[in-house]
């Protein structure tokens, strides 16, 4: 089976929009995601643009700052005040890299943790550890939905997560945990990687090589879900593992492009009208 990130992420898209659409009918004001774009980068102006596109999708009102690369760490920061003080902002993304000038830890930790909709607030970190209601991390969440989309429960199963950053590995790991899961996690240091990956009933690959893991590291089917973006040799964006290779082999797995990258700003649109209902308790 391909798990179709295109189209449960449209499902979790339209959720969003009733949802909007019921609040206005209420006469509640509409909740509203604010993104702040440092620099030009090009694969972050796509990024930023994405959001507006889902925002202006599902009903969520989108407030676009831009600031030059030379933006100081100070005038990020203030602006960063600003949204966390306006009552009618639910959600603060800064949108990253950052210019090197700028400490991303420092920005990160200077948002509201309840307009924290990227979910990499230490704040909402310690939620998701703790097992607390929180705002969750966006791929990973997205990850989760598409497993429960397809009906595949974690509990007792063997996950196997290669890569082990704050973003995607670590907390897609804890994430499963929590779903009682057994849980691995690999990464550049690990000796024996294809024998672990092998065991792994579920194989999330969030390392960013491109076409790393081939049919030789998965297990008969096991569900494989890819977080890589990468660029192939004919610059052809693919992912971690060499989809044509394992399709067969595995019982289910995500494409690259179409797979779990969609998820990610569905689930951002989700964790902005979360924010807003927690703000405005409303169930
Ligand atoms: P990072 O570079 O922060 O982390 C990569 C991880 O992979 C590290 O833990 C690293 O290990 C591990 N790693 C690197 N090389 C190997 C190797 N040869 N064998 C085993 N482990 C290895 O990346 P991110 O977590 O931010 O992103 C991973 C990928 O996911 C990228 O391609 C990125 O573009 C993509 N991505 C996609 C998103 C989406 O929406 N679909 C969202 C976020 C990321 P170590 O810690 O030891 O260095």
């Amino acid at each position: 089976m391909i798990i179709n990130g295109k189209e449960i992420s449209l499902k979790v898209k339209d959720e969003v929009k009733q949802e909007v659409e019921r609040l206005n009918e209420h006469g509640k004001r509409v909740p509203t995601l604010a993104v702040i774009l440092v620099g030009r980068n090009p694969a972050s102006m796509t990024y930023v643009k994405n959001k507006e596109i889902g925002c202006r999708y599902v009903g969520i009102g989108s407030i676009k700052i831009e600031m030059s690369e030379q933006t100081t760490q100070e005038e990020l920061l203030k602006q960063i005040y600003t949204l966390n003080a306006d009552n009618t902002v639910d959600g603060i993304l800064v949108q990253l890299p950052l210019p090197a000038h700028i400490d991303e830890k420092t920005v990160i930790e200077a948002i509201d943790p309840k307009k924290d909709v990227d979910g990499f607030h230490p704040v909402n970190i310690a939620n998701l550890f703790l097992g607390k209601e929180g705002l969750l991390p966006c791929t990973p969440y997205g990850m989760m939905v598409m497993l429960e989309s397809i009906g595949y429960d974690l509990e007792g199963k063997e996950v196997v997560v290669v890569g082990r950053s704050n973003i995607v590995g670590k907390p897609v790991a804890l994430l499963a945990l929590s779903k009682s899961a057994t849980v691995t996690i690999a990464h550049s240091r690990t000796k024996n990687l294809k024998e672990v990956c092998q065991k792994a009933d579920v194989l999330i690959a969030a390392v960013g090589v491109a076409k790393m893991f081939d049919d030789s590291y998965i297990k008969a089917g096991a569900v494989v879900l890819d977080v890589g973006m990468n660029r192939d040799e004919n610059n052809k964006l693919c992912g971690d593992v060499d989809f044509e290779k394992c399709k067969n082999k595995a019982q289910a797995i995500t494409p690259v492009p179409g797979g779990v990258g969609p998820m990610t700003i569905a689930m951002l649109l989700h964790n902005t009208l979360k924010a807003y209902k927690l703000r405005e308790n409303i169930e």
